[in-house]
C-alpha cells in the first residue's frame, strides 16, 4: 500500500451500542477522518437528523446497486443499507459505521482495513438504548435478537474490540487505535 493511500476504519457492532454517537465524536475530534454517509430504504425516525442517511426508495437503491455504485450493501431487517463508493477528502481517512455483514464485505475487498467492533457494557443497557429510539415494540424485539446474532460474528472478524462503557473513554481508545494504524501504514508495515 502507498503511504499516502487513505486508510479505512470500519466501526461496527450490534445495534444499540452507540456507534452513531461514537463516530460523530471521532470526526469532530480528528479532522483527518471523513465519515461516509450511507444510503438506506428505512424511513426516517422521529427526531432523526435529515443527514443521518441518504433516505431513498428501493427502486433508487436497486438502480445504484446495478450501476456498481456501492462499496458494500446489505439487507438488514427488511431494509437496504449501503456504503456508496467512498470519495474521501484528499488527505483524509475514511470511517464507515456499518453492521457486521457489511463489515465482512469490506474486509474481503480491503483486507488492510481496520475493523473496530464495539460492544455494549451490558445487554440491559443495549436493550434500553434500542427501546429509546422511537421504533415500535415488534421492531425493538427484532433488533435485540439481531444484535445477539451479530456479536459473535463481529468479534471473530474484528481487529480491535472496544467496550463502550463511557463515551469519552471509548472515543479516546478509538483515536489511539486510529493513530496506531496510521503510524504503521506510514512505516510500510501491513496495517
Ligand atoms: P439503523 O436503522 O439503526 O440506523 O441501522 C441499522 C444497522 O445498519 C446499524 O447496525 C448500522 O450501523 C447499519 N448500517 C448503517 N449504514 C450502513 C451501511 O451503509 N451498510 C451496512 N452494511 N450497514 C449499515
Amino acid at each position: 500500500m502507498r503511504a499516502d493511500e487513505p486508510l479505512i476504519f470500519i466501526v461496527s457492532g450490534p445495534g444499540g451500542v452507540g456507534k452513531g454517537t461514537i463516530v460523530e465524536a471521532l470526526v469532530r475530534r480528528d479532522p483527518r477522518l471523513w465519515l461516509s454517509r450511507s444510503w438506506t430504504t428505512r424511513g426516517q425516525r422521529p427526531g432523526e437528523r435529515d443527514d443521518a442517511y441518504v433516505f431513498t426508495t428501493r427502486e433508487a437503491f436497486e438502480a445504484r446497486i446495478a450501476a456498481g455504485g456501492f462499496l458494500e450493501w446489505t439487507d438488514f431487517l427488511g431494509n437496504y443499507y449501503g456504503t456508496p463508493t467512498p470519495d474521501p477528502r484528499p488527505g483524509s481517512d475514511t470511517v464507515l459505521e456499518i453492521e457486521v455483514d457489511g463489515a465482512r464485505q469490506v474486509k474481503a475487498l480491503h483486507p488492510e482495513a481496520t475493523l473496530i467492533f464495539v460492544l455494549p457494557p451490558s445487554r440491559e443497557e443495549q436493550a434500553r438504548r434500542l427501546r429509546g429510539r422511537g421504533d415500535p415494540d415488534d421492531k425493538v424485539d427484532e433488533r435485540v435478537r439481531k444484535a445477539e446474532e451479530e456479536e459473535p460474528v463481529g468479534r471473530a472478524l474484528a481487529d480491535h474490540v472496544v467496550v463502550n462503557d463511557e463515551l469519552e473513554r471509548t472515543v479516546a481508545e478509538m483515536l489511539e487505535i486510529i493513530e496506531h494504524h496510521r503510524g504503521r501504514a506510514h512505516h510500510g508495515a501491513p496495517a
